[in-house]
């Protein structure tokens, strides 16, 4: 380490570069001092294999800039990277420099690094789990393993293994006494195994290719040294994938650990606020899927005033972000739960009730049906005369009239609004070719459709009537409707959806 950064503290101000590796693809897989600096981060360059969800933990005010260099993305020239590194943390910037897998491991993090000391700039490094290891690991195969092999060389080659000058010495890694694990373009394959046989590799040994390693849509294929390329090529794997050649690869017979969930090679398209999305983007990965976080809507908080919570006998929330924006609203003058103590809860649905009961108070009313109409039936039975209905502005005024038809009085508070939050044009093409696009609300549908439209492939998944009534509105049908309007709900509905054959893709490998 160079010009003295003090070690562990990650001060913003102290103009300092950190070389962070955010894991081969896995969002599970990035360590925990990752997660730290790219929450502190004022600015971060990052390449293009790292983690979807690597960067939404990222400060709202943050710069974060695209520097890759593969693929078919914009070129970043690594010139241009090195100075942008000098330019920020020289301002003052922590800057953290994200690479997939490790950033001392093939990710030029090195060269990067020798820039910077040439600069007289701080640095730090933080290791991340190289593809390499993991995606052999995720495919059941130890790197190495007693009896079979007790080394492993990590190899990659920016040249045509055929040209004359390639770098690498073949005699050396055929007679290598342990495992080899290639970083390597798939094209390059059929090249590769022929020069180790050329150069006295058994071609009877045990070779594996894992694509897409630790992802969702993982590929591992398994074959001979010979005949490896033939059986990827027919397999149609595709980059990135790393090549594992020595004995333990056979032990993916044996270890092969991880199954495919039931939306493998599914890509949901989710369009609810970011801050909102999580549980639904984990839990759609969880079974498989890949997923693109297309947040259409905001939440803001409205200045409406809470009204002093004593008097009324009767609160209704209708959304967990009410919940939680009314906690906020109680907290911020002094109060909390407390102050809800002398009244009846009545909760729209299932996620309403959790919010509230994480906050320490349990529902009086849920319906079974979790619109407005049914949170109205549902209070049929009860007894109050003041109503505080909290919720998001522009909402139906279905449970207000209905409140007030059976005389009670009703306030309306509006704790915040949904605003429009533009998609990034860079992520239309993968929405317009997602196989299902989720609506879990109507200002989703509506801010969503007020920038773009669904694919023609595309199945659309509604949260529930009202929500497929506004896509009615706009000309469209819900592929699939939720029965439960919640987010376990569209869960369902999309499993159930994809098992009945519902998008044309892929079933599960
Ligand atoms: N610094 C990275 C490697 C960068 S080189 C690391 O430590 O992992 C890029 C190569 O890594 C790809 O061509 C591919 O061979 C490999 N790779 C990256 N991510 C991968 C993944 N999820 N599965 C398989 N191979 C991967």
């Amino acid at each position: 380490m160079s010009a003295g950064a003090p070690d562990g503290a990650a001060t913003t101000g102290v103009g300092r570069v950190a070389f962070v590796g955010a894991g081969p693809g896995d969002p599970g897989l990035l360590t925990v001092r990752a997660l730290e600096l790219i929450a502190l981060a004022d600015v971060i360059l990052y390449d293009r294999l790292i983690p979807a969800s690597a960067l939404a933990g990222a400060r709202a005010d943050a710069e974060l800039r695209y520097v890759g260099k593969q693929g078919g993305g914009p070129f970043v020239p690594q010139e241009e990277t090195e100075t942008l590194m000098r330019q920020r943390a020289g301002a003052g910037a922590l800057v953290v420099r994200l690479k997939g897998g490790d950033p001392f491991v093939f990710g030029r993090g090195g060269e990067e690094a020798l820039a910077l000391a040439a600069a007289g700039i701080a640095f730090e490094v933080v290791p991340g789990v190289t593809a390499g290891i993991a995606a052999a690991a995720y495919a059941g195969i130890p790197v190495t393993h007693r009896g079979l092999a007790s080394a492993v060389a990590l190899i990659t080659a920016h040249e045509d293994p055929d040209k004359a000058e390639s770098a690498l010495d073949w005699g050396a890694l055929a007679a290598f006494p342990g495992t080899l694990v290639f970083y390597m373009g798939v094209r390059t394959l059929p090249a590769l195994s022929a020069r180790l046989i050329e150069a006295g590799r058994a071609g009877s040994q045990p070779a594996a290719v894992v694509s897409h390693g630790t992802l969702p849509e993982q590929r591992t294929v398994l074959g001979t040294l010979a005949t490896i390329a033939q059986d990827a090529a027919a397999a149609g794997v595709q980059a990135p994938a790393i090549t594992v050649i020595g004995d333990v690869a056979a032990l993916h017979g044996a270890l092969g650990w991880r199954r495919s969930g039931p939306l493998a090679g599914v890509t949901v398209a989710v369009t609810r606020a970011r801050a909102q999305a999580s549980s639904l983007v984990a839990r759609l990965q969880a079974l498989g899927a890949r997923v693109i976080e297309a947040p259409a809507i905001r939440i803001v908080a409205s200045a409406d005033e809470l009204p002093p919570t004593a008097g009324y006998d009767l609160l209704c929330l209708t959304s967990t972000n009410g919940v939680e924006i009314l906690f906020e609203r109680l907290a911020a003058r002094g109060e909390d739960a407390r102050a809800l103590a002398g009244m009846r809860v009545a909760a729209i649905g299932p996620g309403t009730a959790r919010a509230l009961r994480d906050r320490g108070v349990v529902a009086d009313v849920v319906p079974e049906r979790f619109v407005a109409e049914g949170l109205v039936e549902a209070l049929a039975g009860l007894e109050f005369s003041r109503v505080l209905l909290a919720r998001a502005a522009g909402a139906r005024d279905v449970l207000p009239d209905a409140l007030r038809e059976r005389g009670a009085h009703v306030d309306v508070v509006d704790l915040y609004r949904t605003v429009v939050e533009p998609l990034e044009p860079a992520l239309l093409p993968a929405i317009h070719a997602a196989d299902y696009l989720t609506f879990t609300s109507s200002s989703t549908v509506r801010f969503f459709l007020s920038s773009a439209r669904p694919g023609p492939d595309t199945r659309i998944v509604s949260i529930g009537p009202v929500t497929s009534e506004t896509l009615r509105e706009h000309g469209l049908e819900a592929s699939v409707e939720a029965s439960s309007h919640d987010i376990d709900g569209v869960i369902e509905a999309i499993v159930a959806d994809h098992a009945r054959g519902g998008t044309a893709g892929s079933a599960a490998p």
